[in-house]
């Protein structure tokens, strides 16, 4: 299936399955903005916890925070993100459209890196075990063709960035010859810098108001709170402050459905550690959340680590983890080295002594920071993506029939059981909400009796949920239910008493949790 299509099936089956909607959709939406529904309002939830477990529960150092979204304006002043945090961007004249100049160059280079990936593939294949996949870049003419363009562009590309010389990059743009996608032209306007943040106003009356911005990153508000949870948790360095929230952003391109949003919510954590030690904790902080995110079962293949060509302001080491989403291998977290910029800058900018008296070493200092930034939404997409199954199933006499399933781990999954009647009679609901009533505080459960059986299996894979149970005569008579497996869709006969321990066992967070 083309990579496109899949984006599109993924998008309808989220709306129809009550995963995510339009924001304002009987208004014909907002641009790049979305609710989620009954079942992604869920899976949103159980990722955060997975998420502020991992940080806040398993770790004795980590604490985590909830803080406003409004700030002082001035925290946007020393963060740097007033005076800096834009994007280029460059509008078609013909269609009319706009684009990030910095993203058009880089997919420019990624199209290149797409077709050395396709002669490694295809050159694995003709040499099957034998193939050295090292050996043959460092040899294969084509690729080190290739290999040299890519290095050539990002040469004048990191150079052009650094220097912040728009003038460059649409020169670049132009030598490429790289075309708008909608119109094939390229006509292009002169590159601009556009700030992201969203400006409101604080107060009743206009006049006397002052500017305020929504928060286009929540690390801004652990860093100002830096000394109030020290001193009143006492941490010592090393330690961490967690945080999960929403942050805006107004994206110059919003078109890729739950990726890029002007409204988003973000897991960060800020760990502060000591001078000089940065580059150890910035080693260990890679390996423990690429870990979280293997621990969900996608294929490794998957997963990549992309260091950055440009280092924000801010760092002196910074990488992406990326995941292969139906478009493409893209960033959903990142994990950056931010040295001691913010502390010092509100440190400046507020007068107020922000410094850690380390009794190791006798010696007071700005602690330096390494981030985890993930996207929550991004972090969705990659779980919905990878979850998205058609399947051909045969049926009993050779027919056979398709369904959709969302193979979402079963510790994530919205719904964890499915509690079926399978008659609207008999007895069989009552008993069938006896059980619900006895498994609804300790399990997700949700209660079905219109339609076939096979029906509303359907509609249970469709929402990815890993455990149906039907309550069928033979349940009055013995007090026995048949469990059915969302993935292998085999059935078995247990106990109830059985049925609360096997799906705990087989849905608690911690499972993923131990992993890491
Ligand atoms: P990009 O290069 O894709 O714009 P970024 O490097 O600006 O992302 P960061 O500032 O590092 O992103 O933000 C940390 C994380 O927040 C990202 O890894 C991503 O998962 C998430 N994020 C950032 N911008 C958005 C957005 N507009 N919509 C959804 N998630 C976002």
């Amino acid at each position: 299936m083309a990579q496109d299509d899949i984006l599109k099936k993924i998008i309808a089956h989220s709306k129809e399955y009550g995963f995510i909607f339009q924001s304002s959709e009987i208004y014909d939406g907002l641009s790049a903005v979305y609710d989620y529904g009954q079942h992604g309002s869920e899976l949103k939830n159980n990722i955060k916890r997975y998420w502020w477990d991992s940080m806040v529960k398993l770790n004795e150092n980590i604490v985590g925070i909830d803080s406003a979204i409004f700030m002082h304006p001035t925290v946007w002043k020393a963060s740097g993100h007033v005076g800096a945090f834009s994007d280029p961007l460059i509008d078609n004249k013909d269609s009319k459209k706009r684009y990030r100049a910095d993203v058009l160059i880089e997919e420019y280079m990624a199209k290149i890196e797409n077709k050395i990936q396709k002669e490694v593939d295809k050159a694995e294949k003709k040499f099957g075990d034998t193939f050295d996949e090292e050996q043959f870049k460092k040899t294969n003419p084509r690729v080190l063709a290739n290999q040299e363009k890519i290095e050539a562009i990002r040469t004048r590309f990191v150079s052009a960035l650094e220097k912040d010389d728009l003038a460059e990059l649409k020169k670049i743009i132009e030598d490429l010859e790289i075309a708008c996608p909608v119109s094939g032209s390229k006509n292009w306007t002169d590159v601009r810098q556009f700030n992201l943040m969203f400006e409101t106003k604080l107060g009743s009356v206009s006049e006397d108001a002052n500017s305020i911005y929504l928060r286009p990153e929540t690390a801004q508000g652990i860093f100002v709170n830096y000394l109030n949870v020290q001193k009143s948790g006492r941490m010592k360095i090393p330690f961490g402050i967690a945080q999960i929230g929403k942050a805006f952003r107004n994206e110059i391109v919003a078109r890729q459905f739950i990726f890029r949003m002007r409204e988003f919510e973000q897991m960060e954590m800020q760990f502060f550690v000591r001078p000089g030690e940065e580059m150890e904790w910035f080693k260990l902080w890679k390996e423990t959340r690429i870990k979280w995110h293997k621990a969900l079962g996608a294929s490794e293949k998957k997963y990549r680590f992309h260091d950055h060509d440009k280092l924000a302001h801010y760092a002196n080491a910074a990488t992406d983890i990326e995941f292969d989403f139906p478009m493409g291998f893209k960033e959903v977290e990142g994990i950056h080295s931010r040295t001691d910029f913010d502390l010092s800058q509100h440190q400046e900018f507020s007068g107020k002594k922000i410094q850690y008296f380390d009794p190791e070493t006798n010696q007071s200092y700005v602690p330096y920071v390494i981030e985890t930034s993930i996207g929550l939404d991004r972090m969705f997409l990659t779980i919905l993506s990878n979850a998205y199954t058609e399947e051909v199933i045969e049926k009993e006499g050779g027919k056979k029939e398709e369904r959709v399933v969302l193979k979402i781990p079963a510790e994530l999954a919205p719904v964890k059981l499915a509690i079926l009647p399978l008659l609207r009679k008999d007895a069989l609901p009552e008993k069938a909400r006896e059980i619900l009533n006895d498994l609804k505080y300790d399990v997700n459960c949700i209660y079905e009796e219109k339609d076939s059986i096979g029906k509303r299996y359907r509609r249970q894979d469709a929402i990815g949920t890993p455990y149906c149970i039907t309550v069928d005569h033979q349940t009055i008579e013995d007090n026995t239910v048949t469990l059915r497996n969302r993935d292998t869709m085999e059935q078995e006969r247990i106990p109830v008493e059985k049925v609360r321990e096997i799906v705990i066992a087989k849905t608690s967070i911690n499972n993923l949790l131990k992993k890491g």
